[in-house]
């Protein structure tokens, strides 16, 4: 931490001095918009004031789960073996209770001078941002700009009432069905998804948008095509059955073995409004019921076997509680 707040200038590169301007939020003042909670959270960072980082971080962040000790002790560390050059924000996007910010950080750890960019995510609960989330990425990327307005919607957490809706059927698809299907990918990209469903973002629909699972040699899981399902049922699932891990975006953080039929044939609505029935396999398969489920109202979480699920239940009420409070207060 070279820059102490005895060098007046604030760590964020506003130009303005420590005390008039990022200390004002590390006291208390909520910052007006994403941006300045970025920069605050930067300075808060240089400044080595871990507690604003996680008071700072959204509910949902899986990190809130952990010990906050444990916590404050790696930002702790990350400040003291880093000095903070530099900020230089690429772009700001905010509507109503979403934003992103793509900035670059100059630092140096252990004499080496480092740059990393990230697009972080924010989202307002009530009248406060919070850090949701970011997509690192080492070096200097001037490809991260992304020119089109921000898409990304705000999720539905677990305890939400939405993602206990059954869905209604898409009455036609049309364009804002379109627009709809179009930011949901942008949310499921942007929250490094596989699958999302529109209840999760609030839309009681039957439709879910996935990224095909390509199993890699190495046995990793990628991205593969985008594929969009609309109104589907599930016709026919074979009876041996096969066990992957799978995670939810709406409880993030507690990845869980499922057990899911190997094979099954879905009929479903596409994107141009034509009707289809295909097979699936395997982890696209089991990424389908999930997604499946959840246009039901049914989690991932309601179908493990009675002494797992009781020993995830202190980790979703946590989850349900931080969400709650963050919208009570
Ligand atoms: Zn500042
Ligand atoms: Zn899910």
């Amino acid at each position: 931490m070279n820059d102490s707040p005895s060098q007046k200038n604030c760590p964020c590169g506003s130009g303005a001095e420590y005390e008039r301007c990022c200390q004002l939020f590390h006291k208390g003042l909520l910052p007006k918009n994403a941006l300045l909670l970025m920069r605050s959270r930067y300075s808060a960072y240089a400044l080595d004031i871990p507690d604003y980082i996680i008071e700072s971080t959204h509910p949902s962040n899986p990190r809130h789960s952990e010990e906050h000790s444990q916590w404050k002790q790696q930002v702790s560390q990350f400040s003291q073996t880093s000095s903070f050059r530099g900020l230089e924000i690429l772009d700001f996007k905010e509507n109503q209770t979403i934003a992103s910010v793509t900035f670059t950080a100059y630092l140096s750890q252990e004499n080496r001078d480092t740059t990393f960019t990230e697009r972080s995510y924010f989202e307002k609960i009530k009248k406060r941002w919070y850090y949701q989330g970011g997509h690192t990425t080492p070096g200097r990327v001037q490809e991260l700009v992304i020119p089109h307005p921000l898409r990304v919607l705000p999720l539905a957490y677990y305890g939400d009432p939405f993602l206990r809706k059954k869905a209604a059927p898409v009455a036609q698809v049309d364009d804002s069905t379109r627009k709809l299907i179009a930011e949901m990918v942008e949310t499921m990209d942007a929250y490094d998804g596989i699958g999302l469903s529109a209840p999760q973002v609030h839309q009681p629909l039957r439709l879910f948008v996935i990224h095909t699972p390509v199993e890699l040699d190495t046995g990793q899981l990628a991205r593969g095509d985008i594929k969009i399902f609309i109104n589907p049922q599930i016709l026919n699932v074979t009876s041996s059955y096969i066990t992957k891990p799978e995670m939810s975006l709406s409880i993030p953080g507690i990845p869980l073995m499922m057990t899911r039929p190997k094979v099954i044939t879905v009929a479903y609505t596409s994107i141009d409004g034509t009707t289809r029935q295909q097979q699936f396999t395997g982890w696209e398969a089991a990424l389908i019921l999930h997604q499946y489920d959840h246009l039901e109202g049914v989690l991932f979480t309601d179908r493990l076997p009675h002494e797992q699920s009781e020993s995830i239940t202190p980790l979703l009420n946590q989850l349900e509680q931080r969400m709650r409070k963050a919208h009570d207060t």
